[in-house]
């Protein structure tokens, strides 16, 4: 019997069962539904596209997996190298691993370490966002901030070295004043907040973050496991402000496998680098560079560039606001729009019950969650398409 995410197994409704999948269409036994969600961010592509389907392929005719640790093989090589070049600065060096908590891990292990190996172990404290999600393991819970996982802190303690800040400078810089000599990294999805709410804020925080980092040595670790490959309509916001560890995940792969990266710059890198074996970072998942993920995730980044899917997702953006705007009920809080992500946020989340039904005999397959109706749209989507699920989204207010 499976145990589903997030659910309360004795209330919850039959999930709908998907027979088949095409392009942004999910099939069901009795219909066909629009992913606006994207299963959950990651497919980007749609579903059953040839390519990717075929690079699996081609890599499982040769090995599907061989262990990284004593191991090499050319998918994870030319990967590692592609995204040397296709990310920015000196984000030069990967860290694989089977999903997006995992490397949230690898990288606060990393900075954690990395003063560790500096001699500066007062530096214990992680700074942190109201509203960050950044996975389901215990480190990536803890400095997250999701009320669902309280009872997890009241069970073994306090939040101690972790404190959360909201995205707003003045509060960056009272908790830098006050902490810069304990802070070790400063954590943050930037630009949008996905898990805590879809929330929005501006770069000029992430700018302030990056100078208040450099003065006072602080690492800045950029999770774009939700926002990374085009989300914000930036192809990663990390070109807009540099990290100094980047992480993805989800949409790497085109969501065709579970896979994740922890990329460190030179500085970072630079700290392990030593004759002596304990500075070593002590971390090896069975699955890191699995090579039927690592061929999906070249030929995804093949496919992003070669189809321009940053004039995509800004066609993507247009559309939204255009279709969008104007938009108003009384039970709106709020529209937000961000790339390719759009959010309706309501007053009472009560008001969504109900709507995952409605939009599924709609022809839109739909997960509200906390008090945000949203869409995250494979890329691919066509533009009537897209209008659809946009226009479910107002019709249940109507
Ligand atoms: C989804 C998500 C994660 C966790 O990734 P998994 O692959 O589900 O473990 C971490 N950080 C952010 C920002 C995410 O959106």
């Amino acid at each position: 019997m499976i145990w589903y995410p997030y659910e309360q197994m004795k209330t919850m409704r039959e999930p709908f069962q998907i027979i088949d999948a095409k392009g942004v269409w999910l099939k069901t036994p009795e219909w066909e539904m629009i992913d606006s969600i994207s299963s959950w961010w990651s497919v980007i592509h749609g579903y059953k596209h040839p390519e990717l389907t075929e690079a699996i392929k081609a890599q499982a005719d040769c090995f599907c997996h061989v262990m990284l640790g004593g191991l090499t093989h050319e998918p994870v090589q030319r990967l590692s190298d592609k995204l040397r070049s296709f990310l920015p600065g000196d984000l030069n060096y990967c860290f694989f691993s089977d999903s997006g908590s995992v490397a949230v891990e690898v990288a606060l292990k990393m900075a954690l370490q990395y003063y560790v190996n500096q001699g500066e172990r007062q530096r214990t404290k992680v700074l942190a966002l109201t509203h960050a999600y950044h996975g389901d393991t215990f480190k990536a819970m803890e400095v997250g901030d999701d009320a669902d996982y309280h009872f997890i802190l009241e069970a073994y303690g306090e939040k101690k070295d972790v404190i959360h800040i909201p995205a707003e400078i003045p509060a960056l810089e009272e908790v830098f004043e006050k902490y810069h000599q304990e802070l070790n990294c400063f954590i943050v999805e930037p630009l949008l907040q996905g898990a805590g709410g879809m929330r929005m804020y501006d770069v000029s925080f992430l700018v302030r973050a990056r100078q208040l980092c450099d003065r006072y040595g602080v690492l800045l670790v950029f999770d774009e496991v939700a926002t990374g490959f085009g989300r914000t309509g930036n192809r990663f916001v990390a070109d807009l402000v540099l990290p100094d560890i980047l992480v993805l995940g989800k949409a790497l792969t085109g969501g065709y496998i579970g896979h994740a990266v922890t990329v460190a710059n030179q500085k970072v890198y630079d700290g392990f680098y030593s004759d002596e074996p304990e500075k070593a970072l002590m971390h090896g998942p069975t699955f890191m560079g699995n090579a039927l993920a690592c061929s999906a995730a070249l030929k995804s980044i093949e496919i992003f560039e070669r189809e321009d899917y940053m004039a995509k997702i800004h066609r993507i953006e247009e559309i939204t606001r255009r279709e969008m705007e104007g938009f108003e009920a009384p039970e709106v809080r709020e529209v937000r729009i961000m790339g390719g992500c759009v959010c309706v946020e309501v007053k009472d989340a009560g008001c969504l019950k109900g709507y995952q039904r409605f939009a599924g005999v709609r022809g839109v397959f739909s997960r509200p969650f906390l008090n945000c109706m949203y869409a995250m749209v494979p890329y691919i989507i066509s533009e009537e398409e897209l209008v659809r699920v946009l226009d479910t989204m107002k019709e249940w207010f109507t």
